[in-house]
């Protein structure tokens, strides 16, 4: 380890060199656990990082230890200045990767190829034009799923995301598995996790045991293949044997992944936060632009870092809406 991994690596020896940044809040879905329908108030726009202060805030983060961004959002892409943006990251020693809803993905091929952007994760919750359209409250299924081919295509590491609710989208493991048979898509299922406001209930989430009962009974147990996972992956991967593409869960709700976690996040306004469901943040932003050094506001942040999601070890308290009063919705932290 070197010393500028040792500059981000918390109480609990978990070294971070990961970080998520959001360009907006703001997105054109409105998906009914993310986003309310009317969409969230305007801020101004001074409240969020510039172009430039992005960047160099970034550059920050890279100078202590950061090796992999992820941009996301709100969704990301309808930044007006996101190409540049993605070119301005492009320039830093890291490995740069997106999260996006698809719907404005082919704009920007020429962009992910220039900045040499490997891993595109796009999120479609149904394969059933009408029930997209119900869950993101907008009708772009075709557009998602042609810019998904689109990047198979063109070579592209792509990860459909699906966040399974029971109910909405829980008939459709199966067939977004089968999709695994023919193409090389990699389908990972996420539990449906609580945040302030998007009325959670875990009896509408689905376990990562119940995909694999699911999914079982439609391809036979013994065809399921555990895969091995990354050392900081989120996810649990599997393969139905003899499928050109694979499946995971991401169990953050029934199997956490914290004592792995190397994840860093920046908000569009230019917060830190250590956890996704961290009930405090840091305002790098103000400190940045009154020529604060940020290096030891950043350095503090990591060292108080909960041992597990934000400080709620088990269901029982994660469940407690009261606890994620004091966490941002998901669009405006960056899921
Ligand atoms: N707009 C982009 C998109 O949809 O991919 C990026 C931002 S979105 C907040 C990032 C991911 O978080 C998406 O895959 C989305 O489905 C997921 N997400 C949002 N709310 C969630 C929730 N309550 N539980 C689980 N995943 C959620
Ligand atoms: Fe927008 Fe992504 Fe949230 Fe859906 S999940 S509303 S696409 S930010």
């Amino acid at each position: 380890m070197d010393d500028r991994g040792n500059m981000l690596t918390d109480t609990f020896g978990r070294r971070h060199d990961y970080l998520r940044i959001s360009l907006t809040e703001r997105c054109n879905m409105r998906c009914f656990y993310c986003m309310p329908e009317e969409g969230i108030p305007l801020r101004p726009k001074e409240e969020f990082m510039r172009q430039e202060e992005l960047l160099s805030i970034a550059g920050t983060f890279v100078s202590m230890g950061v090796r992999k961004i992820r941009l996301t959002g709100g969704e990301p892409l309808i930044r007006r200045d996101a190409a540049e943006i993605i070119e301005g990251l492009s320039r830093l020693p890291v490995e740069l990767a997106i999260t996006t809803n698809g719907v404005l993905v082919d704009r920007f091929i020429d962009v992910f190829q220039r900045a040499r952007i490997q891993s595109v994760n796009v999120s479609l919750d149904s394969l059933d034009a009408e029930k997209m359209h119900r869950i993101t409250r907008r009708d772009h299924f075709e557009q998602v799923m042609a810019n998904i081919r689109l990047l198979m295509r063109e070579g592209f590491d792509v990860k459909v995301n699906v966040v399974l609710i029971r109910g909405t989208n829980d008939d459709e493991i199966g067939d977004f598995v089968q999709w695994t048979a023919e193409e090389g898509v990699r389908v990972r299922f996420i539990e449906f996790m609580p945040f302030d406001g998007n009325r959670w209930d875990w009896s509408k989430g689905i376990s990562l045991q119940e995909v694999l009962d699911t999914v079982g009974t439609r391809f036979g147990a013994n065809n399921i293949e555990r895969l091995t996972d990354g050392p900081h992956d989120t996810a649990k991967h599997y393969r139905i044997k003899g499928h050109k593409g694979d499946f995971a869960v991401i169990s953050t709700v029934t199997n956490p992944f914290c004592d792995s976690c190397n994840r860093l996040r920046l908000t569009a306004d230019g917060r830190m936060k250590n956890c996704l469901f961290s009930g405090t943040e840091t305002d790098l932003l103000s400190a940045y632009r009154q020529g604060e050094d940020i290096t030891d506001l950043i350095r503090d942040t990591v060292l108080h870092k909960k041992k597990a999601r934000g400080g709620m070890d088990t269901l029982d308290e994660f469940s407690k809406p009261e606890n994620h009063a004091r966490n941002r919705t998901m669009q405006a932290i960056g899921g």
